[in-house]
């Protein structure tokens, strides 16, 4: 193992509501969403009743407006499902989860526009998000949505937005943070919370990530009258969230996007075989021209050895980028962004940095460490998710693992474990390469 890989970097965790923030800068568009739908009703004899236009919802004339402005032309399988739900009469409860990216946020926003009553100059929709950034983000949403909505105005209950003792909120939408909020309903008494009639809480997986995050919002639900609409959204939906979700909303429906399974049946999967780290270098730039037909991302175990390879590369004259932990998060937006548009071909970053942010034009996967844990045995689920592809929309795709011979071992546990076969390449024999390319 080289020496910068005895340095675990899972120190270095990247928190979830930075990987979230980080993806809603990047992304301005839908991600395709080919998932089963699975819908758990409250009462399982109702019809379900999915839209396949937003003309179907009966929405203000403004609002539509909003969306269309917007570019959207018709629902995302999420909205199809979770907005008749989230406009019925009388209102639903509803607890969705679904990849980020998917239309969740348009999906809550379009409800809580839809619910507020302009002629009322008091706060009805509180929505809280897992940080002011995020909260922001939101705000920009509504504000962009609502921008045909007359008299329909957003406040920020967040650090660093001073509103004194007393003063009398008129704005109709409310989205702030727990602590904040909190602060707003009891500390400062701001917030009326009788006269909300919408109840979001957003991002409820990375909420749970942050200490004490849980037990505030419980307590800012607990105060909500029982009439009020709760809707809670996730990406992700492990037991721990669930537990959580069903806490803070009574009643639900639950969908859940089935997200694919990913599969290494369409990669071609090879190794070459190391002496060691500058070894392994040589055999990079000796497949650079191959690796450079497509989009390809490089992985490394540490910052640090992200940071060598990225230099070793510059000097030699490659074009590369680098996703580092030590970026800002607008700086790796900036990064991922100039990657995802095509401008920049190769990307070198480190496992931690790139979990989670879905970049899905990728062809080429180097592994220039393979993923390992504490325990220094081959991590298959970070092996898995660098280089799986979803089955049935997969584009072949092409991984390169660099192995030093004293880690032969480990590759070939990857190879039992997924009973796949990885082939061995030589790095000097160009016609072997070239055979690969076609
Ligand atoms: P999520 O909250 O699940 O991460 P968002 O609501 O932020 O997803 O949507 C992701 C992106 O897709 C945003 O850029 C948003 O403007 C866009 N979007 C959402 N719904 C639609 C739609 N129905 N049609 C087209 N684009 C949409």
């Amino acid at each position: 193992m080289e020496k910068d890989d005895n340095k675990d970097d899972n120190d270095d965790r990247v928190p979830l509501a930075e990987t979230s923030l980080l993806n809603k800068l990047i992304r301005r568009s839908l991600i395709e969403s080919h998932h089963h739908v699975e819908v758990l009703q409250r009462d399982p004899k109702s019809p379900l009743f999915s839209i396949r236009t937003f003309e179907e919802l009966h929405l203000k004339k403004e609002l539509l407006q909003g969306i269309y402005a917007m570019g959207f032309n018709r629902p995302s399988k999420i909205q199809e499902t979770a907005l008749p739900m989230m406009l019925a009469d009388p209102p639903q409860n509803l607890i969705a989860q679904s990849q980020s990216g998917t239309g969740k946020t348009a999906a809550f926003v379009l409800a809580m526009l839809s619910r507020v009553n302009p002629d009322d100059r008091f706060p009805q929709c509180l929505c809280l998000a897992p940080t002011y950034e995020l909260a922001l983000q939101t705000g920009q949403v509504v504000e962009l949505m609502g921008r045909f909505c007359v008299n329909v105005r957003v406040m920020y209950a967040v650090r660093g937005n001073r509103v004194p003792r007393g003063t009398v909120i008129h704005d109709q939408i409310i989205i702030g943070t727990p602590g904040t909020v909190l602060d707003w309903c009891f500390k400062l008494k701001l917030l009326d919370v009788n006269s909300i009639r919408v109840f979001v809480l957003d991002e409820a997986d990375v909420m749970i990530d942050k200490q004490n995050f849980s037990d505030q919002c419980v307590r800012v639900q607990r105060t909500l009258p029982h009439s009020c609409q709760m809707l809670l959204f996730s990406a992700t939906f492990e037991d721990s969230v669930l537990h959580f979700a069903q806490r803070i909303v009574p009643d639900p429906n639950i969908i859940k996007l089935q997200r694919e399974e990913l599969t290494l049946n369409n990669i071609r999967q090879y190794y070459f075989e190391c002496e060691n780290k500058e070894a392994k270098y040589k055999a990079l730039c000796n497949i650079y021209g191959s690796i450079t037909v497509g989009q390809a991302i490089i992985f490394c175990q540490t910052r640090l050895n992200a940071r060598w390879l990225f230099s070793a590369l510059t000097n030699d004259g490659h074009q590369v980028s680098l996703l580092s932990g030590e970026l800002t998060v607008e700086e790796r937006a900036m990064v991922i962004q100039q990657f995802r548009d095509g401008k920049d071909k190769v990307l070198i970053t480190t496992n931690v940095c790139a979990r989670g942010i879905d970049v899905q034009q990728v062809t080429i996967v180097v592994n220039f460490s393979l993923p390992t844990n504490a325990m220094k045995t081959v991590d298959f689920d970070t092996y898995l998710h660098r280089i799986g592809r979803t089955g049935r929309f997969g584009k072949r795709g092409l991984a390169f693992n660099m192995v030093e011979k004293r880690n032969l071992p480990l590759l070939f546990s990857i190879q039992d474990y997924f009973q796949t076969t990885i082939k061995r390449l030589d790095p000097e024999d160009m016609d072997e390469l070239e055979k690969i390319e076609d």
